[in-house]
């Protein structure tokens, strides 16, 4: 059967093709979804308008086929989400501004669960970054520099373990409590090193008792990129994965929620 044996020659080329190609190079590897999923329970600043899911049309049609949509609103900020440098720098960069490329880069997982756990104030430092490098070699350029306090990937979506309160609205501000980046190794990482970002398994980059956001003022404006509340940092290796950031693309947003996912060799 001459044109069986072709099309297979073919589907056997196309697969040889693809194999070869950079993007299926790149893609090599396990994937580790980073992602928390976007419900009731999904963690914003407690000012924040929360998720909201409510049924659309939902059942069989008087014309005998099955429909299923909702609705959903929420507020840019929540969940697994990435910061555009518009959040703390007026003429910075909104969402839809940073090219898909840009949120692509190797992870640098910088471990302080034991110093999270001691002080859940804890505050990242030059000498913790300078510790990883000890280690694994200089900060590679364009990575993801993470910090990975432990304390949204230990206990997300408990807000009170995470926020430090389970309050609501302004009056919960004022107990917030969780780790964060120091403005010092903010200015550190964008000015003596090339990264792309910063990322953290918290609800913020700026510790839970900022009152000045110092650190997302640094970040925004050098132009570089944030991400809040990732997963599944127990399973990211400290070197060597790549992280992928899928923001939805919000027109003129600040941030958004974003499928964040890493393949590890
Ligand atoms: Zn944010």
């Amino acid at each position: 059967m001459p044109a069986q044996i072709s099309i297979m020659t073919l589907a056997a080329l196309l697969i040889l093709v693809l194999a070869g190609s950079p993007f299926a190079a790149d893609m090599k590897g396990r994937m580790l979804d980073m992602t928390y999923p976007y419900d009731e329970s999904t963690i914003y600043w407690p000012n924040a308008e929360n998720f909201k899911q409510t049924k659309g049309n939902w059942g069989l049609t008087d014309k005998g086929y099955w429909y299923a949509a909702n609705h959903y609103r929420a507020a840019e900020h929540g969940g697994t989400h990435a910061d555009a440098p518009i959040h703390f720098a007026q003429n910075g960069r909104t969402i839809d501004q940073v090219p898909l490329a840009e949120w692509i880069g190797p992870a640098v997982k910088i471990d302080v669960t034991k110093k999270c756990e001691q002080d859940r104030d804890y505050l990242l430092t030059v000498e913790d970054i300078k510790q990883w490098e000890k280690k694994h070699g200089r900060v590679p350029d364009g990575a993801w520099v993470i910090m990975y306090t432990g304390i949204g990937t230990k206990y997300y979506p408990d807000r009170k373990k995470v926020l430090g309160t389970d309050r609501q609205g302004m009056d919960a501000i004022p107990h917030l409590s969780f780790p964060g980046f120091s403005p010092e190794s903010a200015e550190f990482l964008v000015k003596e090193r090339n990264i792309r970002g910063i990322a953290i398994d918290t609800p913020s980059i700026d510790y839970g008792k900022s009152q000045d956001f110092r650190v997302h003022r640094i970040i925004c404006g050098a132009d570089k990129l944030g991400l809040e509340n990732i997963a599944a940092l127990d399973k990211l290796p400290e070197k060597g994965a790549t992280l992928y950031v899928i923001p939805m693309l919000i027109k003129d947003g600040t941030g958004s929620p974003a499928r964040v996912f890493a393949v590890i060799p």
